[in-house]
């Protein structure tokens, strides 16, 4: 447990959240702002800063324990979709300095808008960055 970390603080119930899943290693609870009706995080209950940070069987849990999220918002809230979101260092918003999974159940008619205008990039400059990033 990391000091003055709120996500450790939830998972060892010193302050409360609407917990709605749990199994040996993570956590998953209400959103305090959600984005849409059942917004969730998925935590592991083992502190790590962020996706640079985590434990990789850790990562493994989390990612299944959002997997079965997932379909229980399906199965309960009649989601039409659920978007992943995970949040690396303030740059990319994150702003709870333990790793999270947001597991936001999607709705034919509910008003999220994508934040960003994909544009079009040149070939050449597809293939630079490929061979930069190859390897
Ligand atoms: P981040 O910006 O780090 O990806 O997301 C942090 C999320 O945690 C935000 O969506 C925020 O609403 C949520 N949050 C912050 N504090 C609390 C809290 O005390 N309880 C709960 N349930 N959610 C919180
Ligand atoms: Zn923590």
């Amino acid at each position: 447990m990391a000091d003055d970390c709120i996500f450790c603080k939830i998972i060892a119930g010193e302050l409360p959240s609407e917990r709605i899943d749990e199994d040996e290693d993570t956590v998953a609870f209400l959103d305090i702002n959600p984005w849409t009706r059942g917004h969730s995080l998925v935590v592991p209950k083992r502190h790590s800063r962020n996706l640079l940070d985590i434990d990789d069987d850790d990562l493994r849990r989390t990612a299944v324990a959002a997997k079965r999220l997932a379909a229980r918002l399906r199965e309960r809230l009649g989601c039409d979709g659920v978007n992943l979101l995970n949040a690396t260092e303030p740059a990319a918003w994150q702003s709870v300095f333990h790793f999270h999974l947001h597991v936001i159940p999607r709705y034919d008619d509910d008003p999220l808008q994508l934040p960003v205008r994909p544009q079009p990039i040149a070939q050449e400059e597809l293939a630079r960055l490929g061979e930069e990033l190859r390897g």
